[in-house]
C-alpha cells in the first residue's frame, strides 16, 4: 500500500538538493475562508433588498434626489463580495431602476432626461471599474502578506504559523477525528554546520524535507525550526504512518552527496495521535516535544509519547532545578565522619559527605543527588561548594586549635579539566590553609575520561601538598592497574563497604590481605570502609589495614557534633 520510488527520488535529489517548488507549495496553501453557497445567496439578497428599499425611498421622497447617491453602497458591497463583473451587473441594475423607470419628480409627473440616467450609469460602472482595481490591489498585497507570514523563508514549506493556523481551523470547527502527528528532527544538524558548514547544514535539512515530502506525498508538512519539521498525518491510519515513519528514517540513514561532500544525517521522530476535538494547540506541541525528548534519551528513532516517562521526567527535571537552587539557598549542608588510624588509635582526619535538607526531597538519597548533578553538567558547582565550606570549616577548626584532615569527594567530571584545581588554590589562599591538611578521594570512576590528563591533575594536587585517596576500591574495572601507575601514585587506598562487609569471609579475608600487603608495597596505606562491629575491626587490624572509618566510632557528624565527639574520643582514648 505504501509504495515509493526510492531510486528515482533519490537521484532527483543527489543532483538538485534545493529544488523547492515554491508555487506548489503556495497553491496548497488557502488562506481565505470559503463561503457556503447558502452564505452567497443570503448577501446576494442582501444586496437585492437594499437596492430595492432605496428605489422604495426614492419614490417616496418625490423622485431624483440626493438620496440617490444612497445606490453606490450595494453596487461597492457586490465588487468587494462577489468581485468586478458581478459589481459591473450590479451596477447596470441599479442604473436602470433609478433611471427610465423613476420619474426625476413625481408630483409633477415630470420623468428624467436619457442623457441624465445614461451618465449616472456611466459613473456607476466607473465606480464599479475603480473599486475593484483598489480591492484587488489590497487582496494582492494581504496575500502575500499573509504568504509570507505562513512560509517558512529558507526552506519554502509552510512554517509553524501554518501549522497552528491550519489546526486551529481544524479544532475550531470541531472535526471529530484523530490524526497521528510526528516531529521529525535532523539531530546533527548543528554537528553538519559546525564541522562542513552553516549552509551545508541548511541545505541537508532542506534536502530531508524534499524526502519527506515524496515519501509522506499528500500528508502536510510544515518546518517548525531550522532543524524540525512536523507531519499531520491525515490520510492514513496510525500503524500506517508508524510503519512509514519507520521506513522513512531508515531511508535516511544512507549518506547522501551535497555539494560533492558525503553527508550522513540523523533522523529522531517523536509522535503521538490527537483526537483534535479535545485538544489544544498548545498540549499538542508539548505532548510533541515530550514525545520527541522521549525519543532522545531512549535511543530509539521513533517514540510515541508516553505519559507515564513524561510525568518521570517533569519530577526528574523539578529535582534537577531544586538541587541547583540548592547551592544558592542553604539547603546543602557538610557532615564530617572520623578516621581512625589502628597504629595509635588516633583521629586523624574526617571525610566530608554533603547532605541535602530539601523539605519537597526528605531522605533523597545523596549519592542521587550528585549523579543527577554529574548527568546535567552542573557538579563542578557542587563540587566548589563543598571544596569552600569545608575548608572555611577547616579554619574555623584550625583557629579554635583542633588539627584535623579533611577528605573532600570529587566526582568524575570533575577532572575533566583544571577547573576544580584552579579553585581549590584559590580557596587555600583565601583561609590561608596549609594543603597538607587536604586530602581529595576519587573514584576509578572519575579516570574514564582521558586519564592520562586526570593523572597530571591528580600530581599537581600532590605538588601543592594535597593528599589523593582512590576511592571504593575493588568495585570498578581497573583496581589494579590504577595503583601500578607509574606517573602517579595514589597516598591511600579506600577499600570498599562491600569487602568489609564479608570480611568474616575468609576468602576475603585472604583477598584483602593481599591487597594490604600489595598496597603497603607501593607505599600507600589503607583505609576499611563502612565498618560496623568489634569483630571487623579486629579482623582488619590483622590482616594490616592503617585506618578505620565506620559506624563503629562514629556516624558522619555535622561540625558542633563532630567538636563533642573529638573531645570525649581524646578524653577516652588518652
Ligand atoms: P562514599 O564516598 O563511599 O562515602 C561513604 C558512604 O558510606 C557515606 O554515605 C557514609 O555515610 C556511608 N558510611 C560510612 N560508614 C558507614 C557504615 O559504617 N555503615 C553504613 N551503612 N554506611 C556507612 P553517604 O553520605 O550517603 O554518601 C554516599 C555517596 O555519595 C558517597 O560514597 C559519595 O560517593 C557520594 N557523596 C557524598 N558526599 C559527596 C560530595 O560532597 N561530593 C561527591 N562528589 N560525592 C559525594
Ligand atoms: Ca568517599
Ligand atoms: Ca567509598
Amino acid at each position: 500500500m505504501l509504495k515509493h520510488s526510492n531510486t528515482t527520488l533519490e537521484k532527483k535529489l543527489l543532483q538538485n538538493p534545493l529544488c523547492v517548488n515554491i508555487e506548489t507549495v503556495l497553491k496548497n496553501l488557502s488562506f481565505s475562508k470559503k463561503r457556503t453557497k447558502q452564505m452567497n445567496l443570503f448577501l446576494c439578497s442582501m444586496i437585492v433588498i437594499i437596492i430595492f428599499i432605496l428605489e422604495f425611498i426614492l419614490f417616496l421622497t418625490g423622485g431624483v434626489s440626493s438620496y440617490i447617491h444612497l445606490m453606490y453602497i450595494p453596487i461597492i458591497l457586490a465588487v468587494f463580495l462577489f468581485g468586478t463583473p458581478c459589481g459591473m451587473l450590479t451596477a447596470l441594475f441599479a442604473g436602470l431602476l433609478v433611471g427610465p423607470i423613476l420619474p426625476s419628480n413625481i408630483q409633477k409627473g415630470i420623468m428624467q432626461e436619457p442623457h441624465t440616467w445614461i451618465l449616472r450609469i456611466v459613473m456607476f460602472v466607473v465606480v464599479v471599474l475603480f473599486d475593484g482595481l483598489l480591492i484587488s490591489f489590497i487582496k494582492k498585497n494581504n496575500d502575500l502578506e499573509n504568504r509570507n507570514a505562513y512560509l517558512d523563508i529558507i526552506t519554502g514549506y509552510p512554517n509553524f504559523n501554518k501549522f497552528k493556523f491550519d489546526l486551529n481551523e481544524c479544532i475550531n470547527e470541531g472535526l471529530n477525528k484523530t490524526f497521528s502527528i510526528m516531529i521529525f528532527e535532523l539531530e546533527n544538524f548543528e554537528t553538519i554546520s559546525r564541522y562542513v558548514d552553516h549552509k551545508t547544514g541548511q541545505q541537508a535539512f532542506t534536502t530531508l524535507l524534499h524526502r519527506a515530502k515524496e515519501y509522506f506525498s499528500s500528508n502536510a508538512i510544515y518546518t517548525i525550526s531550522s532543524n524540525k519539521f512536523i507531519v499531520v498525518f491525515s490520510k492514513y491510519t496510525t500503524q500506517d504512518a508508524y510503519n512509514l515513519a519507520k521506513n522513512f528514517i531508515t531511508l535516511t540513514k544512507a549518506p547522501f552527496y551535497i555539494n560533492g561532500i558525503p553527508i550522513a544525517i540523523v533522523v529522531k521522530c517523536g509522535a503521538d495521535n490527537f483526537s483534535l476535538h479535545n485538544n489544544n494547540i498548545i498540549s499538542i506541541i508539548e505532548k510533541l516535544g515530550k514525545a520527541l525528548d522521549q525519543a532522545h534519551t531512549s535511543s530509539t528513532d521513533i517514540m510515541f509519547y508516553n505519559n507515564e516517562l513524561a510525568e518521570h521526567s517533569k519530577k526528574y527535571y523539578h529535582t534537577l532545578v531544586s538541587i541547583y537552587q540548592g547551592i544558592h539557598n542553604n539547603t546543602f549542608r557538610l557532615v564530617y565522619q572520623p578516621k581512625v588510624r589502628l597504629r595509635d588509635n588516633k583521629l586523624i582526619g574526617v571525610e566530608v559527605l554533603l547532605r541535602w535538607n530539601d523539605d519537597s526531597y526528605r531522605n533523597f538519597p545523596i549519592s542521587e543527588v550528585i549523579k543527577i548533578a554529574e548527568d546535567a553538567e552542573f557538579i563542578n558547582e557542587i563540587t566548589k561548594w563543598v571544596i569552600r565550606n569545608s575548608i572555611s570549616q577547616l579554619k574555623t577548626w584550625q583557629d579554635q586549635g583542633l588539627e584535623i584532615n579533611i577528605a573532600i569527594n570529587l566526582s568524575s567530571k570533575d577532572l575533566m579539566d583544571n577547573t576544580v584545581l584552579e579553585y581549590t588554590k584559590e580557596c587555600i589562599n583565601l583561609y590561608k590553609i596549609n594543603p597538607r591538611f587536604l586530602e581529595f578521594e576519587l573514584t576509578e570512576r572519575s579516570i574514564i575520561h582521558d586519564e592520562n590528563r586526570v593523572f597530571e591533575i591528580l600530581k599537581e594536587f600532590q605538588t601543592l601538598g594535597i593528599k589523593v585517596s582512590l576511592d571504593d576500591y575493588g568495585t570498578g574495572h581497573n583496581s589494579l592497574v590504577y595503583l601500578v601507575k607509574s606517573i602517579f601514585t595514589f597516598n591511600y587506598l579506600k577499600i570498599d563497604k562491600l569487602f568489609t562487609d564479608s570480611i568474616m569471609d575468609e576468602n576475603t579475608k585472604i583477598l584483602l590481605d593481599g591487597i594490604i600487603k600489595a598496597a603497603h608495597g607501593l607505599g600507600i596505606e589503607v583505609i576499611a570502609e563502612g565498618v560496623e562491629t568489634i569483630e571487623q575491626l579486629h579482623i582488619l587490624e590483622t590482616i594490616g589495614c592503617d585506618i578505620i572509618q565506620g559506624y563503629y566510632y562514629s556516624k558522619p557528624l555535622p561540625p558542633k557534633e563532630l567538636e563533642g565527639f573529638i573531645l570525649n574520643y581524646s578524653e577516652s582514648v588518652f
